[in-house]
């Protein structure tokens, strides 16, 4: 069945007209639909009775099915469930600044990064737009307003970009549920292609998020064995567009710190080379443990070690606090799970 959130003012608008209903119908559906996040067209009274049950007939609402809830400290984890039978996983993490949600843009994933979970079993499918914002939905309508969206939970958005492009102009929309561009952030291992491309066609404001990982092409291609085909070398080409396209706008690069395998002193060199030329922010992230890798995180001295060696060769760079670790939700630990599995 069809979901509402596949429709903007203007398909909205189209809709109604075929049966007879005025426009400014289509403000009142979207207010009740995106602004009091409404499980049932009956919830928005102001709408005739038979046009709620023309509504209800064609489209779902409300949030999806929720096949697990894990509730950590400072973030839930959702495991929902879609019309066949395949599910994904999405998280809302509270900060100081507001609310996040993470979101999924493909079942499984293609790319088989060596430190994620979600690499496990590969890709299934893809999502469609209207899954992935209503990812969002379900989140805001358990956890309240929405403040940011990162499209960094299962599955590589830029494998999927059509629908993930769909997905971003639908959650920035004005109509719908407002994020501000500023607080959307597309993460991406490296799919080089489709990095101008975004830069051309994401709205102005949302940011790029790079997974690198490594600062060596051998490297990266036993971490990140998806996106080998491209180097290094191509993708930071790629992301220099993208700073150039959008006047200035620089690339978010995240780093994984692995004990061993890329926090060692050649790696800092490597990265500062690569890095402090270009307007760069650097995020470093000590690996999130996942079940039966034989990867394990660096440990807190040695990530700090790293990011002061990085910021003594001229870099730009945090360490990222992990939101979620505690319910196995923060980057690279989502897990495609059966039902039965939860
Ligand atoms: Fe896919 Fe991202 Fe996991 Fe890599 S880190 S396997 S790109 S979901």
């Amino acid at each position: 069945m069809a979901t509402i959130y596949q429709l903007d003012r203007a398909r909205l608008v189209a809709w109604l007209q075929d049966r007879g209903q005025p426009p400014y119908r289509a403000s009142q559906i979207l207010e009740g639909v995106y602004r009091h996040l409404v499980k049932s067209f009956d919830e928005i009274p102001v709408l005739p009775k038979a046009l709620r049950q023309q509504l209800a007939e064609g489209f779902e609402v409300g949030p999806f099915p929720i096949d697990s809830e894990s509730e950590g400290r400072n973030s839930v984890k959702l495991l929902v469930h879609l019309e066949d039978d395949e599910a994904v996983e999405c998280v809302a993490m509270e900060t100081r600044w507001g609310r996040t949600a993470c979101v999924s843009t493909q079942v499984g994933c293609s790319v088989g990064c060596a430190f994620c979970a979600s690499a496990e079993g590969g890709r299934r499918r893809h999502l469609r737009a209207d899954e992935i914002v209503r990812q969002a939905v379900t989140l805001a309508i358990l956890r309240g307003k929405l403040t940011n969206v990162v499209f960094m939970g299962m599955g590589e958005p830029l494998m999927n970009y059509d629908e993930a492009l769909t997905a971003v102009l639908a959650l920035v929309d004005g109509d719908r549920l407002a994020i501000p561009p500023r607080h959307l952030t597309v993460g991406t291992s490296g799919v080089v292609p489709m990095i101008p491309r975004l830069a051309q066609e994401a709205p102005k404001g949302v940011e790029l998020a790079v997974s690198l990982n490594a600062a060596d092409d051998e490297l990266r291609k036993r971490l990140m064995p998806g996106v080998s085909r491209w180097t290094i070398a191509e993708l930071l080409a790629a992301c220099d567009e993208w700073t150039r396209l959008r006047g200035g706008q620089p690339v978010t690069y995240a780093y994984v710190l692995i004990e061993g395998v890329n926090d060692r002193r050649i790696d800092a060199n490597m990265l500062a080379k690569l890095l402090s030329r270009r307007r760069h922010l650097l995020n470093l992230i000590r690996m999130n443990p996942v079940e039966g890798s034989e990867l394990h995180a660096s440990s807190r001295d040695a990530a700090e070690g790293f990011a002061a060696k990085l910021k003594d060769l001229g870099l730009n760079v945090t360490i990222r606090r992990s939101l979620g670790g505690d319910v196995q939700a923060a980057c690279g630990q989502l897990r495609l799970q059966s039902k039965s599995a939860c």
